[in-house]
């Protein structure tokens, strides 16, 4: 071990030394990968006789960060570049403020739901919002006037669309890539696999996290670990979808049909959908503009349930930047005990089914 002292020391000494090897490494690397790093740092100071093991092991580690801290800033300038020219691009379909939270493999999508939105009627008044990642998937955020007809259904189809394709697209650089479980969910290529350290026992297995929601069998773990729960789904499906038409069956006319809703496709939908029309003034506005924001938040709820209020708080915090008009307390009390609620339901729900499950064997 080394004091602060010998490691300012070091710092000062031999900084350009630190910087070199770092700024060596990130002009031929797009991504920090662990295992690359340490086989190309390994020898790397050896021949400073002069200092110690310790000393080596902490230059290395210096410079590992300026690698790192250099291959960020420039993702990040690469990132932000693109995301200029998506704006300036479509800036007749994409709001001002809208922010995305993706990387930048996922910008065909972004530029393919910009044309689509292009195509939908004036009265729709749409407009893409935002957009981030969450577990794996492209979730994209969409402001428009739900009761123009046919205008929910297809805007929802648009997203549900974008999603599903997102699980076969790399996210860092745009290449077919599936869902991969670490210590995280994140959807790469073979390539960019390494990226993400080790992988989970059942990385492969899944393929759509939108679908645990389904699977009785995975609620334990994920009460137990407070992680992402996946369902079983073959992990072709998603290179299926990829480049495939629209998965949602379009309704055969232009007429709002409860039963052709997407948001009815799932028991949680179906309970939002119907709370909605049970309803009445301003809950029922904030159930229709939070419809499916609110079935994201209670699909992506793989936390424990100690951590449930921390969570809640954070979804509905995300929602006041789509918010048609800004949400007041009360709003923000309304959405924290819905979606509280919705939730403890959905664990409770699949806990039943799956202790009938177990009856049954
Ligand atoms: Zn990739």
């Amino acid at each position: 071990m080394i004091d602060e002292k010998r490691k300012d020391w070091l710092r000062g000494a031999y900084l350009d030394r630190i910087t070199e090897a770092g700024m060596h490494y990130a002009a031929d690397h797009t991504h920090f990968v662990d295992a690359e790093w340490e086989s190309y740092i390994a020898g790397e100071f050896s021949y400073l006789t002069e200092l110690s093991v310790d000393d080596h092991s902490y230059l290395r580690e210096q410079a590992g960060y300026e690698a790192w801290q250099r291959i960020r800033a420039a993702l990040g300038e690469a990132s932000k570049t693109a995301i200029s020219k998506l704006h300036r691009d479509n800036d007749d379909v994409i709001s001002t403020d809208a922010s995305f939270a993706v990387g930048i493999g996922w910008l065909s999508l972004l530029h393919h739901a910009s044309g689509r939105v292009r195509t939908y009627p004036q009265g729709w008044r749409a407009r893409i919002v935002g957009g981030k990642e969450k577990l794996g998937c492209l979730v994209l955020h969409i402001a428009c006037d739900y009761d123009a007809r046919g205008c929910r259904s297809e805007v929802e189809r648009l997203r549900e669309e974008v999603r599903l394709r997102s699980l076969g697209i790399c996210e860092i650089c745009g290449e077919n890539g599936r869902l991969r479980l670490s210590g995280y969910a994140k959807t790469v290529c073979d390539q960019h696999a390494a990226v993400m350290g080790e992988f989970r026992e059942d990385d492969g297995l899944w393929a759509d996290p939108w679908t645990w929601g389904d699977d009785a069998g995975r609620i334990d773990d994920l009460l137990a670990k407070g992680r992402a729960v996946m369902s079983e789904y073959p992990a072709e499906s998603a290179e299926l979808l990829r480049g495939m038409d629209p998965v949602r069956p379009r309704a055969t006319q232009h007429v709002m049909d409860e039963s052709n809703d997407p948001l009815r496709s799932t028991p949680i939908g179906m309970r939002i959908d119907d709370d909605t029309w049970s309803r009445q003034g301003r809950e029922q506005e904030l159930l229709i503009e939070f419809g499916w924001h609110l079935q994201d938040a209670v699909n992506g709820a793989a936390v424990k349930v100690e951590f449930l209020d921390g969570y809640v708080r954070d979804e509905v915090a995300q929602w006041r930047e789509y918010a048609a008009q800004p949400l007041t307390e009360s709003d923000e009390e309304f959405l924290h005990g819905y979606l509280r609620d919705l939730i403890l339901e959905e664990y409770e729900r699949i806990r039943i089914k799956q202790a009938a499950e177990r009856n049954n064997e």
